[in-house]
């Protein structure tokens, strides 16, 4: 018999089908053994009544074994419905067991474990509901960012992994043996392929890997992660980079609200606030003297989550947009405010009082950016296949980008971004445990 998903059940009422998935609960009550079973698309209950011919079968059958399942649908009892659940209206009578696949169970899938655990049992614990509806949210994201970006004329491109040097000068990056004895790094950044990407096609976006090597052992700090950039030719200044990130942040939300309202329910957490004006906007000065601290060249994390009080407070938003950090603390690439001199026409974006996206306006002249890299303590002759760019013509352009990771652990109040990282590294970890010594720090 053919196969028909779960989701499909109901309206086979009455019927012989033949449903495929894993068990997800045996019960056994008195005489009848019941079950949950589940397939990718969704739940259900059967049941193997006493005289059936499966009920030997049943009994051996264990949380996780993979099966098929031959029996009727039938409608439940009145007294039995349960209208908070899928299929809660149902029940599958099953007639026949066939199992596919056997499973031994560390423990219960969705016990309540510490992260350490969770993570070293991840290729099971990645099919607890909690997991699954993680990660499900977060393919959304990632589609919906494309989709924005598609439909205003980005073109997607897949940036290198491995590079010559540290993208960013700035940020640590993880050394690689490459052939004959030469090193290459692990990018930290797919930066500058963006820009000369705008060269081709004026407005491009990637969503890749990249890696950072700083010894970082806080709740919002991977060693791997997915990065979300788009970059675009003629920009008048960063605010047109703003505007497009903005658009692309609410249509994120937008097909978010619309595909797992469900999923925000079950962790508790409301949509994210969007302002009905546009995200506020504070530069780094202001939003320090609002805080009445000293100006410091960045902020502290307990002044972003103070940031996110006033813009919820203000402006019934969880975005808000801080700008012109100082030129000393940016990449070399950043454009310099001809307005506000030392200051940069860049910007963070915070959600939820937490920074998830970096970006601005870039330098777009050669000899601008040839000095940059000088005053930066690096040698332009490093940068020779990237400075071509500039010598065959650049508009002005600018461009950012948003961690998947950190947004998705925001969107659903996640206190730790490993959770929203489907395998996550650091410095202790990858897959298993490589040491138990670092402490967290916030
Ligand atoms: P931070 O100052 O918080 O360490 P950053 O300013 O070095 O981050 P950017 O270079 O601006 O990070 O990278 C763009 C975005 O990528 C960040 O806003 C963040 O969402 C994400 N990101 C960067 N580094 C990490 C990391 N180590 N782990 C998780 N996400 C990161
Ligand atoms: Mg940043």
């Amino acid at each position: 018999m053919e196969r028909t998903l779960i989701k499909n059940l109901s309206e086979n009422i009455g019927k012989a089908v033949s449903v495929s998935g894993w068990v997800s609960v045996r019960r056994d009550q008195g005489k009848l053994v019941f079950f949950e079973i589940r397939d990718r698309s969704g739940s259900v209950q059967g049941v193997v009544l006493p005289k059936s011919d499966a009920i030997e079968a049943a009994k051996g059958v264990r949380p996780e074994y993979v099966v098929s399942i031959s029996g009727q649908v039938n409608k439940r009892p009145e007294k039995n419905v349960n209208p908070n659940v899928q299929n809660g209206d149902i029940e599958l009578e099953i007639q026949e067991i066939e199992i596919l696949s056997k499973a031994e169970t560390p423990f219960e899938l969705g016990a309540e474990l510490n992260l350490d655990t969770y993570l070293d049992h991840l290729p099971y614990t990645v099919r607890s509901p909690r997991a699954r509806d993680i990660f499900a949210l977060q393919a959304t994201i990632i589609e919906a960012f494309r989709d924005s970006l598609r439909k205003r004329d980005f073109v997607e491109f897949q940036a290198p992994a491995i590079v010559g040097g540290d993208a960013e000068g700035g940020a640590a990056a993880f050394k690689v043996d490459y052939y004959y004895d030469q090193k290459a790094y692990l990018a930290t950044s797919p930066q500058l392929y963006k820009q000369i990407m705008v060269g081709a096609f004026e407005r491009v976006f990637t969503t890749p890997k990249i890696w950072r090597a700083e010894k970082h052992a806080t709740p919002r700090h991977l060693s791997e992660l997915t990065q979300m950039d788009f970059e675009m030719g003629f920009i008048k200044d960063h605010f047109d980079v703003m505007d497009a990130l903005e658009t692309t942040m609410r249509d994120v939300v937008a097909v978010v609200r619309h595909k797992h309202a469900d999923a925000l329910q079950r962790f508790n957490v409301e949509l994210p606030k969007l302002p009905n004006e546009k995200f506020p906007i504070l530069k780094l000065k202001e939003a320090q003297e609002l805080l009445g601290v000293p100006h410091e060249p960045d902020l502290e994390p307990e002044q972003e989550r103070l940031l996110h009080e006033w813009a919820l407070k203000e402006h019934d938003s969880d975005f808000v947009f801080v700008t012109h950090f100082p030129t000393s603390k940016r990449p070399f690439y950043t454009y310099e405010d001809p307005e506000d001199s030392g200051h940069t026409r860049y910007f963070d974006l915070l959600f939820r009082g937490l920074e998830i996206n970096s970006g601005g306006q870039r330098v777009h002249e050669h000899d601008v950016l040839v000095e940059r890299i000088r005053q930066k303590g690096l040698d332009p002759e490093k940068f020779a296949f990237y400075l071509q760019t500039f010598k065959v013509g650049m508009p002005p352009h600018g461009g950012c980008s948003t961690g998947l990771e950190r947004l998705t652990a925001r969107m659903l109040g996640l206190a730790n971004i490993r959770e929203a990282t489907l395998f996550p590294r650091d410095m202790t970890r990858i897959d298993a445990r490589l040491s138990e010594n670092t402490e967290e720090e916030t």
